[in-house]
């Protein structure tokens, strides 16, 4: 701030103009005095040559009768009385001199003649004259005419002009003296404040302020101007509170926080960023640069560049080497512009900005994405790398005639190894496969984990069907050696399904879901063997889609029945129990068979609404023919039961429920389930099985031969009955082999305290087999084809006959 003293002061300013006003102010005052003195004396002068005249002329008419002149001289005389008369003159009616007196011997002498002209008082030149007519009755005898000078006017206009000055220049003084204390008085507050204004402008938060005189406009304004201070003061205050806050804030940050000034200079930096930095707090940016990756360097500058123009805050992750360490860091810098907005402009006065160490956030970030790419278990590439590395493989033209096969590879079983040995062994088989199937393909084929036991191969080759037939050829016998885990010899097998690019399909997902259903169709045949996609196979999976709709829409309208199909006691010779067989008849197609929606029902799960809806209808049924059951001697009632429905959390309970609710004996319910259904998860098989057979029902194993299991093993469950399944039958009496399996599984169900069922029972010679080697019960063409229930109660009676006298031709049709 610069020197506020003013060039001249405001109290001396005011002095002069009210001093000036006041010397004028009395000037005129002197002016008008003297005018009004000297208008009053002459006025007062004329009034007295007036009445001098009138009484001269009155006197002296007696002497002009008497043509006195001497009477007429001292008449004239007396008007030396008054000072300024110089001469009187007395005058004959025609003008002519009668007599005169001159005041001052020198003086002027009077005309020596004059007209006269009219009473009053005249001005000529320096003098005054007063004229008068003398009269004597009406008669005009004379005239006077009295002379005066006007010296005595000047002076009394001299005295008064002395006076009034001397006057005045006896007062200025004192008013000077009065002004001036006035006015220091009036200006007192205003310095007062000045004076805190100056001490303000050197110390903006000081406590001084400005003291209130008086409740003026001055003192109100020097209060204003208190209150304004304060107010500063209490802004400064907060600003200071929060200003510490914020510097606490920046200081403890884990953050690297600075400032640059527009010229790059940093002006401030934090701790940490010292740290990060390993810079000094007065560095610039060059020394900032130079710590930087030279490759990054270009683009931090650019950065700050785009930042200085388009005053938007900047992000930035760029490489930083501190010379005090051997490693690179990698940072990531938020860069903000300090601006300043005025009139309209907008300003670039620095940055304000925080930087992160975020190398470890890098390597975290890369090692997820190795995670991501990877899979932990066997480092083989996952599903993800997998369809990458397909679409890349895609995007590239296919040399010459080469094509891509992709193989999907599941695990036959996985799930019993798992079950039954636990997740880490489970684990280690996938380790050690993994391994195989590795070693069985070229570098350059990609094999990948897909998650579970399913496994991903990728071959490529322009004779691809050879080529893949030859590698799955290598991997299933590679995967069906025996596996050591833990004392345990594991034998497993695995099932390939494959899709052929761009034969297949075009593109990644559509290539993997037609791998999918060749597996499907893989596992479907049988298991451990490889599969092609085919059109047939899309069209029947596309089949399958539409029965599975099919079967919604059947369970909807109601459109199942079922058939039953006797069972004949070869002991009793009497048809002692019969197997429900569900049946479906389709507006559009009419009889579909089971074989051909059964396994379609299975797959979607909608079997086990189906066999609910069928376990109802068939104890409905038996409760409203109870008694004409009781008559036949028919016992027990066969349902087949499916791995879904097997495993279905419902089961047990629906069926206590609905044995309850329709009063049937447990005992004359039997469940037929599969070889291959109570092998799928044996433990969990028995649990369910042991519920059943709890509840009373009886349990059988249907199709039983065709799996690998050992009767012995399935004593293990608790079952009842085996049913040896149609394809032995029906090879009696061709085949010795099937002959003697027949005859063994009789033989050895027997030995377990088991019945034994033999089904598919078409001819004379298979009975006639069978009853010679003990089987219980026989099931099939021969006895009765299945029929709707109300048939069986007609025909039944009819089949009480003895077996070795045959049975009636005509029912077996
Ligand atoms: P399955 O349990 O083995 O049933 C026996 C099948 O053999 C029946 O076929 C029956 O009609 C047929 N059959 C009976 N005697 C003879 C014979 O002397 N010669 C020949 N060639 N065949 C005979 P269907 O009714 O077509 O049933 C086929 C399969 O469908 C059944 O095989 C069973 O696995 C399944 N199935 C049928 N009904 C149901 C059901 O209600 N629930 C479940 N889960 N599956 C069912
Ligand atoms: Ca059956
Ligand atoms: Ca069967």
């Amino acid at each position: 701030m610069t020197d506020l003293a003013p060039r001249r002061k405001l109290s001396d300013k005011l002095l002069m103009a009210s001093s000036l006003v006041i010397v004028i102010a009395l000037l005129a005052i002197t002016v008008v005095f003297t005018v009004y003195t000297e208008h009053e004396a002459r006025t007062s002068l004329q009034q007295d040559l007036k009445v001098l005249a009138r009484v001269v002329g009155s006197r002296s008419a007696a002497a002009l009768v008497f043509e006195d002149e001497a009477g007429a001289m001292t008449n004239l005389r007396s008007s030396a009385l008054n000072k300024s008369v110089t001469r009187a003159c007395l005058y004959l009616p025609q003008g002519a001199l009668f007599a005169s007196h001159r005041a001052d011997e020198n003086g002027q002498n009077c005309p020596p003649d004059l007209v006269y002209e009219q009473d009053g008082v005249m001005e000529t030149g320096e003098e005054l004259v007063a004229a008068y007519r003398i009269q004597d009755a009406e008669d005009t005898i004379g005239f006077v005419a009295i002379y005066a000078n006007t010296d005595r006017l000047t002076e009394v206009l001299n005295n008064a002009l002395s006076v009034t000055l001397l006057t005045l220049l006896c007062l200025l003084p004192i008013v000077l003296i009065v002004l001036k204390r006035l006015i220091r008085r009036v200006l007192e507050p205003l310095s007062g404040l000045h004076h805190t204004a100056q001490k303000v402008a050197e110390n903006p938060f000081s406590a001084v302020r400005a003291t209130v005189y008086q409740n003026d406009e001055v003192g109100q304004l020097v209060s204003v101007f208190n209150a304004m201070l304060d107010k500063l003061g209490e802004e400064n205050q907060a600003l200071l509170g929060s200003e510490h806050r914020f510097r606490l804030l920046a200081e403890n940050s884990p953050v690297g926080i600075y400032r640059m000034d527009a010229s790059g200079t940093i002006v401030y930096a934090n701790d940490r960023w010292r740290a990060l930095t390993g810079l000094s707090a007065d560095a610039t940016r060059a020394d900032l640069l130079a710590s930087i990756r030279s490759g990054d360097q270009d683009r931090y500058e650019n950065l700050l560049q785009k930042m200085r123009v388009q005053h938007r805050p900047q992000v930035i992750e760029y490489r930083y080497k501190a010379q005090s360490e051997s490693a690179e860091s990698i940072f990531m810098e938020h860069l903000a512009p300090l601006l300043d907005q005025r009139d309209g402009k907008t300003r670039f006065l620095g940055s304000i900005g925080s930087l992160m160490d975020i190398s470890e956030l890098k390597s975290a970030q890369l090692e997820l994405e190795n995670l991501a790419f990877y899979d932990p278990l066997t480092s083989l590439p996952n599903r993800r790398f997998f369809r990458d590395h397909l679409h890349a493989l895609m995007e590239q033209p296919v040399p010459g005639a080469q094509r891509i096969a992709m193989l999907m590879l599941d695990l036959d079983d996985f799930k019993k190894v798992n079950d039954t040995l636990g997740h880490d062994t489970g684990d280690q088989l996938l380790v050690i496969l993994a391994e195989r199937l590795r070693s069985q393909v070229a570098k350059q084929d990609v094999v990948s984990r897909m998650g579970g036991d399913e496994f991903m191969i990728l071959l490529r080759d322009s004779d691809i069907h050879a080529t893949v037939e030859r590698v799955a050829e290598r991997i299933l016998r590679s995967v069906e050696q025996p596996i050591l885990i833990n004392n345990h010899e594991l034998e497993v097998t695995a099932s390939i399904g494959v899709a052929i690019y761009p034969d297949d399909a075009d593109s990644v997902e559509p290539l993997i879901r037609n791998a999918d259903l060749a597996l499907y169709l893989a596992k479907e045949s049988g298991r451990n063997r490889l599969s092609f996609f085919s059109r047939k196979l899309e069209v029947d999976l596309n089949e399958k889609v539409r029965l599975e709709r099919k079967i919604r829409e059947a369970l909807r309208c109601d459109a199942f029945t079922f058939h039953v199909q006797p069972q004949w006691s070869m002991n009793e010779a009497a048809t002692v129990s019969c197997e429900v067989l569900i049946r479906w008849h389709d507006e559009e197609e009419g009889m579909i068979s089971p074989a051909a929606f059964i396994p379609v029902a299975e797959h979607s799960g909608l079997i086990v609404n189906i066999g609910e809806w069928l376990i109802e209808k068939v104890l409905q049924t038996m409760a409203d023919n109870r008694q004409a059951l009781e008559k036949m001697g028919v016992r027990t009632f066969a349902i087949n039961l499916s791995v879904k429905q097997l495993f279905s959390s419902a089961l047990v309970n629906t069926v206590e429920r609905l044995l309850k609710m329709y009063q049937i004996d447990a005992g004359m319910v039997e469940f037929e389930l599969t070889e291959s259904a109570v092998m799928e998860d044996g433990l969990l098989a028995i649990e369910v099985m042991q519920k059943l057979k709890a509840l009373g029902c009886r349990l059988s194993i249907d199709d039983f031969g065709t799996g690998y299991s050992s009767l012995a093993y399935l004593k293990k469950f608790p079952i009842d009955a085996v049913k040896i399944d149609q394809s032995f039958v029906g090879d009696i009496p061709n085949d010795q082999n099937d002959m003697e399996i027949s005859a063994a599984i009789i033989a050895m169900g027997h030995n377990l305290g088991l019945e034994v069922v033999a089904e598919g029972v078409e001819t004379q010679e298979q009975l006639d087999f069978l009853q010679t080697h003990g089987c219980d019960i026989a099931q099939g063409y021969f006895i009765a084809k299945p029929m709707p229930f109300n048939d069986m109660i007609e025909k039944v009676p009819a089949l009480r006959v003895a077996p070795n006298q045959g049975v009636p031709k005509s029912l077996g049709q």
